[in-house]
């Protein structure tokens, strides 16, 4: 009787997928081509859709049927690319594990040089980018922003890092079983966690498909999270602004009652009117600060799965 060993998988390639029905396949042709080439057949590729309202689960599924290491996990809706990668961590079942986006933009040519990285002891393997040249100001500009504040505050370094990077099994397992928190930042955390670190340094490709997915309040969601889940300083700018206000009111207080004492009758509307609106704002930054980390504890505490499936395509039940 022939035995048909199953080969065990040593690459998992997990690419979040929302509404890209119109470069998935050339991404997943591409990057199939690539790993036959370093881990002959030992690879498996999952695309997670995360809710798409395009084609892309029919077209995974197509794909599917013709190669059975191509799989295809379906989120109930769209649950942001940070869950959809953890589902695809969830699932993967390699030795090493990459994650990269399906609009290419993450080059599956760099994937032999961070296999070498990962068989030379590399546990985490970082994808750095090297220029921003295909972004749009917009796109320099809030990245900037958000990982030099990310960086500057949470002590961790996410600048020009993405979230194209090699995962050794051993950190998926952490990453999947002994990091509880529903608020993720993969960049952040992947960086947090420590292990023998490397680097690949990539030009970020021209995007293929069309647009970004990304719109300006998921990204604004992003960094919110990013800063809360990494520094609790924002709570500190509080303290600041109240010690602030202390002494302009001190200040205030000097020059009324010196007025007061020399019997100089004051004008005091227009201090009035600073006095409150300075107050006014400041006590509403500062409820805006700390309403953000209640709704970040809220969220922990309901509980909720990062993702629900509402279907697969080859991926073993065990
Ligand atoms: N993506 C996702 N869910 C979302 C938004 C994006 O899975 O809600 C995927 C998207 O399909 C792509 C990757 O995340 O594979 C990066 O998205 P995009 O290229 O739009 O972002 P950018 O390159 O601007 O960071
Ligand atoms: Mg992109």
């Amino acid at each position: 009787m022939n035995v048909v060993m199953k080969p065990s998988t040593v690459m998992s390639v997990i690419i979040p997928a929302h509404n890209e029905s119109q470069g998935i396949e050339v991404a997943v042709k591409q990057i199939a081509e690539i790993l036959a080439g370093c881990v002959d057949n030992a690879w498996e590729i999952i695309v997670v859709d995360d809710g798409s309202s395009d084609d892309t689960y029919q077209k995974i599924c197509t794909l599917s049927q013709v190669d059975a290491r191509i799989k295809g996990i379906a989120l109930s809706r769209n649950f942001g690319k940070e869950n959809a990668l953890l589902a695809g961590l969830d699932y993967a079942t390699g030795a090493a594990v990459i994650t990269l986006d399906a609009d290419l933009q993450h080059p599956p040519s760099f994937i032999p040089e961070m296999l070498d990285k990962w068989r030379a002891g590399a546990k985490i393997v970082h994808a750095v980018k090297r220029s921003r040249a295909k972004d749009s100001a917009w796109q320099k500009f809030t990245a900037y922003c958000i990982n030099h504040l990310i960086s500057g505050l949470g002590g961790i370094n996410v600048k020009n890092s993405s979230d194209f990077k090699l995962l050794d099994r051993e950190i998926v397992d952490i990453f999947t079983h002994q990091l509880p928190e529903k608020q993720r930042f993969f960049r952040g955390l992947t960086s947090w966690l420590g292990f023998t670190e490397d680097y690949i340094y990539f030009d970020v490709a021209e995007r293929e498909g069309d647009e970004s997915k990304w719109s300006f309040w998921s990204l604004l969601e992003l960094a919110i999270t990013a800063l809360t889940s990494f520094t609790g300083f924002p709570l500190r700018i509080v303290t600041f602004l109240g010690i602030l206000t202390l002494i302009l009111g001190f200040g205030v207080a000097t020059d009324a009652l010196w007025s007061l004492a020399k019997n100089q009758a004051v004008s005091g509307y227009t201090t009035i009117i600073i006095c409150l609106l300075l107050i006014g704002s400041f006590v509403m930054i500062s409820l805006g600060i700390i309403g953000e980390y209640i709704a970040k504890i809220y969220d922990e505490v309901k509980g909720r799965p990062h993702y629900l499936i509402r279907g697969s395509v080859g991926i073993d039940d065990d």
